[in-house]
Protein backbone atom coordinates (compact mmCIF):
# COMPACT_ATOMS: atom_id res chain seq x y z
CA UNK A 1 0.00 0.00 0.00
CA UNK A 2 1.11 3.19 -1.13
CA UNK A 3 2.03 5.57 2.01
CA UNK A 4 0.50 8.41 1.66
CA UNK A 5 1.35 12.10 3.52
CA UNK A 6 -1.06 13.84 5.58
CA UNK A 7 -2.22 16.21 2.36
CA UNK A 8 -2.74 13.20 0.20
CA UNK A 9 -4.80 11.15 3.27
CA UNK A 10 -7.08 14.21 3.39
CA UNK A 11 -7.48 14.63 -0.23
CA UNK A 12 -7.82 10.95 -1.31
CA UNK A 13 -10.56 10.75 1.81
CA UNK A 14 -12.66 13.44 0.59
CA UNK A 15 -13.23 12.02 -2.95
CA UNK A 16 -14.09 8.72 -1.32
CA UNK A 17 -17.03 9.73 0.59
CA UNK A 18 -18.09 12.17 -2.27
CA UNK A 19 -20.64 10.21 -4.53
CA UNK A 20 -19.74 12.62 -7.06
CA UNK A 21 -16.57 14.35 -8.50
CA UNK A 22 -14.85 16.93 -7.21
CA UNK A 23 -12.87 19.77 -8.97
CA UNK A 24 -9.89 20.43 -7.09
CA UNK A 25 -11.47 24.15 -6.05
CA UNK A 26 -14.14 22.29 -4.18
CA UNK A 27 -11.75 19.93 -2.28
CA UNK A 28 -9.77 23.04 -1.44
CA UNK A 29 -13.15 24.48 0.11
CA UNK A 30 -14.22 21.13 1.61
CA UNK A 31 -10.27 21.14 3.57
CA UNK A 32 -9.66 24.64 4.35
CA UNK A 33 -10.66 23.31 7.97
CA UNK A 34 -8.44 20.85 7.85
CA UNK A 35 -4.83 23.59 6.84
CA UNK A 36 -5.47 23.63 2.89
CA UNK A 37 -4.85 27.58 1.92
CA UNK A 38 -3.65 27.10 -1.60
CA UNK A 39 -5.02 25.11 -4.64
CA UNK A 40 -1.45 24.08 -5.21
CA UNK A 41 -1.30 22.27 -2.37
CA UNK A 42 -4.69 20.26 -3.81
CA UNK A 43 -2.96 19.84 -7.25
CA UNK A 44 0.41 18.49 -5.63
CA UNK A 45 -1.50 15.77 -3.45
CA UNK A 46 -4.32 15.13 -6.74
CA UNK A 47 -0.64 14.35 -9.04
CA UNK A 48 0.83 12.20 -6.17
CA UNK A 49 -2.69 10.27 -6.13
CA UNK A 50 -2.82 10.10 -9.83
CA UNK A 51 0.13 8.60 -10.00
CA UNK A 52 -0.33 5.86 -7.15
CA UNK A 53 -3.81 4.47 -9.18
CA UNK A 54 -5.78 5.89 -6.21
CA UNK A 55 -7.53 8.62 -8.26
CA UNK A 56 -8.50 9.51 -11.46
CA UNK A 57 -9.19 12.60 -13.45
CA UNK A 58 -12.05 12.52 -15.46
CA UNK A 59 -11.05 14.93 -18.77
CA UNK A 60 -14.53 16.13 -19.13
CA UNK A 61 -15.40 17.43 -16.32
CA UNK A 62 -11.67 18.66 -15.24
CA UNK A 63 -12.97 17.17 -11.71
CA UNK A 64 -11.37 13.89 -9.66
CA UNK A 65 -13.19 10.43 -8.35
CA UNK A 66 -11.33 7.84 -6.04
CA UNK A 67 -10.46 5.04 -8.40
CA UNK A 68 -13.48 2.38 -7.69
CA UNK A 69 -10.71 -0.87 -7.46
CA UNK A 70 -9.70 -1.72 -4.28
CA UNK A 71 -5.93 -1.56 -3.74
CA UNK A 72 -5.06 -3.01 -0.54
CA UNK A 73 -3.19 -5.72 -1.69
CA UNK A 74 -0.83 -4.12 -4.38
CA UNK A 75 0.90 -1.15 -5.13
CA UNK A 76 -0.19 0.90 -7.77
CA UNK A 77 -2.95 0.33 -10.71
CA UNK A 78 -4.86 -2.87 -10.74
CA UNK A 79 -5.93 -1.97 -14.10
CA UNK A 80 -5.11 -0.85 -17.41
CA UNK A 81 -7.70 0.81 -19.62
CA UNK A 82 -10.57 3.08 -17.24
CA UNK A 83 -13.68 3.45 -18.70
CA UNK A 84 -16.23 5.93 -16.64
CA UNK A 85 -19.93 6.44 -17.43
CA UNK A 86 -20.84 9.83 -16.26
CA UNK A 87 -24.24 10.53 -15.01
CA UNK A 88 -25.55 14.35 -16.06
CA UNK A 89 -28.16 14.66 -14.22
CA UNK A 90 -27.39 12.75 -10.37
CA UNK A 91 -23.37 13.06 -11.35
CA UNK A 92 -22.85 9.43 -10.36
CA UNK A 93 -19.63 8.22 -12.02
CA UNK A 94 -18.95 4.34 -12.74
CA UNK A 95 -15.54 3.05 -13.30
CA UNK A 96 -15.03 0.24 -14.77
CA UNK A 97 -12.40 -1.66 -17.45
CA UNK A 98 -13.02 -4.14 -20.18
CA UNK A 99 -9.85 -6.20 -21.55
CA UNK A 100 -11.36 -6.56 -24.82
CA UNK A 101 -11.83 -2.58 -25.74
CA UNK A 102 -8.73 -2.24 -24.24
CA UNK A 103 -7.15 -5.18 -26.42
CA UNK A 104 -7.92 -3.23 -29.65
CA UNK A 105 -6.80 -0.31 -28.76
CA UNK A 106 -3.70 -1.78 -27.95
CA UNK A 107 -3.78 -3.76 -31.11
CA UNK A 108 -4.60 -0.75 -33.07
CA UNK A 109 -1.42 1.06 -31.43
CA UNK A 110 0.39 -1.79 -32.25
CA UNK A 111 -0.36 -2.57 -35.57
CA UNK A 112 0.02 1.74 -36.68
CA UNK A 113 2.75 2.35 -34.85
CA UNK A 114 1.53 5.17 -32.28
CA UNK A 115 2.96 5.37 -29.08
CA UNK A 116 -0.27 5.11 -26.38
CA UNK A 117 0.94 6.90 -23.22
CA UNK A 118 -2.85 7.74 -22.03
CA UNK A 119 -5.77 6.54 -23.19
CA UNK A 120 -9.50 8.42 -22.22
CA UNK A 121 -13.01 7.02 -22.23
CA UNK A 122 -16.01 8.75 -20.90
CA UNK A 123 -19.20 8.05 -21.60
CA UNK A 124 -21.86 10.74 -20.52
CA UNK A 125 -25.51 10.28 -20.10
CA UNK A 126 -28.11 8.88 -17.99
CA UNK A 127 -27.28 6.42 -15.23
CA UNK A 128 -30.29 3.71 -14.33
CA UNK A 129 -31.99 5.36 -12.17
CA UNK A 130 -31.79 8.81 -13.61
CA UNK A 131 -33.02 7.23 -17.21
ZN1 LIG B 1 -9.26 2.99 -11.09
ZN1 LIG C 1 -28.08 9.54 -12.44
Amino acid sequence: MTELTRNQALVFDALSKSHAPLSAYSLLDQLRDHGFRAPLQVYRALEKLQEAGLVHRLESLNAFVACAHKHDDHDGHCHGLVAFAICDKCGQVTEFSDKEIEARLTGWADRSGFRAEKTTMEIRGHCALCA
